[in-house]
């Protein structure tokens, strides 16, 4: 397929779909929800008036522009030219804060006072807390209880800006379930509350929905991209994948470049390598199951990536080869953290040194070869892991 046929992050397909994926599998109950909203974004979405305000929010809010800075000594001691888009950078410490910025002034537009919302980490939860206390909306966050322990930090965050957290107690007590228990719980509030669903997953419009508001991401970097390489575009452009949001913001705005696209996706959490197509939260896409085609859990030492399937537009773009998914272990991520904070004095977060970990690789192993320019999406900043990686370095000494 030429890239100038290719359908690839344009409107999705009635219904919802790219190709095969995407569609919206939900209980009778929430497909008036699910209509209304994709109703108001298109609505809104093509209202400049709503456009304008979103932007001012992201400038003099988010902080947006990012930064995209290069890594220098890094590009230097690897022999490629390695330039990071500064998510980190942006208010609340990733890049959740550009969906929610967006979902919320959707919500509020809708006439709703309340959202509710999944969290794996944390940052999507503590952005949708920020941006409920900004548009003076309620907010309800469902976090597994076990990334409840692994991130006890966001959880108060969340609380001190006076959302309420909910425990979910069911399954492997992650991502997966805190996202079915919202959707649950949807079902009963439609009326007053938006569901603010953190990434490009969840049944139509979510994935598209979601990918319009962080298309931010891949819009800026391709400005920025063109003022920085000689080549305008890069030949490689790399994020991390755990639902596959910013990976899907930052592919937008590549996808018509002769850029490679490459989303790094955890060895523990690989829906896109280890998957099957399958129906998870509302939508067909990749998803890891068991023989008997039940969800399988996820492990990473990410919580952010702790989820066993991934948006389906990302299936799509594997599928029709536009982008390829590739894993990386939680060794190698803990050495990325490591090599990026002594290199550059950059801090990221352990979802974002998926994509720094895969060009470690790639560089040592040929696979970039000298001169090779890539652009790396870093999500997040590594503010949430610290306790966890100074507990990990602690067992490291005792042993
Ligand atoms: C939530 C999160 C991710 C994973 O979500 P995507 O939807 O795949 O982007 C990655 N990095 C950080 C820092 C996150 O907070």
């Amino acid at each position: 397929m030429t890239l100038a046929s290719s359908p690839a992050m344009r409107l999705p397909a009635a219904g919802g779909r790219f190709g095969a994926f995407g569609g919206r599998f939900v209980p009778e109950s929430l497909i008036p929800a699910c209509a209304a909203l994709e109703e108001a974004f298109r609505d809104a979405w093509s209202d400049p008036a709503f456009r304008q305000q979103l932007d001012t929010f992201r400038a003099v809010y988010a902080g947006r522009p990012t930064a995209l800075t290069p890594a220098w000594n890094l590009s230097a001691e690897l022999g490629v030219t390695l330039l990071l888009k500064r998510e980190d950078l942006a208010h609340t410490g990733s890049h959740k804060i550009n969906n929610v910025l967006g979902q919320a002034l959707l919500a509020r537009r809708m006439g709703k006072t309340r959202l509710i919302a999944e969290t794996g980490a944390g940052q999507h939860g503590v952005a949708t807390a920020t941006a409920a206390a900004l548009f003076g909306l309620r907010a309800t966050v469902f976090m597994g209880e076990r990334d409840i322990e692994r991130q006890a930090l966001n959880v108060y965050r969340m609380t001190l800006l006076g959302a309420e957290v909910v425990p979910v107690t069911s399954g492997s007590r992650t991502l997966k379930d805190a996202t079915s228990e919202a959707m649950r719980h949807w079902v009963s509030c439609v009326e007053d509350t938006h569901f603010c669903l953190g990434s490009v997953t969840g049944p139509h419009p979510y994935p598209w929905m979601v990918r319009e508001f962080q298309r931010v991401i891949g819009d800026e970097a391709r400005r920025q991209c063109a003022a920085e390489l000689s080549a305008g575009a890069p030949d490689v452009v790399v994020a991390c994948v755990g639902g596959g949001s910013n990976a899907a913001g930052t592919f937008a705005g590549f996808v018509d470049t002769g850029a490679r696209l490459v989303g790094v996706e955890a060895a523990g959490g690989a829906a896109m390598t280890d998957g099957r197509p399958g129906v998870v939260h509302g939508s067909r896409s990749m998803v890891l199951q068991d023989d008997e085609g039940q969800i399988a859990e996820a492990h990473s030492v990410a919580a952010g990536l702790d989820y066993p399937g991934v948006g389906p537009e990302h299936a799509h773009l594997g599928g029709a080869g536009r982008a390829e998914y590739v894993t990386v272990t939680d060794d190698e991520v803990l050495a990325a953290v490591r090599r990026l904070a002594r290199a550059e004095g950059i801090i990221c977060a352990l979802e974002s040194a998926h994509a720094v970990a895969w060009v470690l690789r790639a560089a040592g192993t040929g696979e970039l070869p000298r001169g090779t320019t890539v652009m790396l999406t870093l999500s997040g900043r590594g503010d949430k892991d610290m306790a966890q990686l100074r507990e990990m370095d602690a067992l490291e000494v005792s042993r």
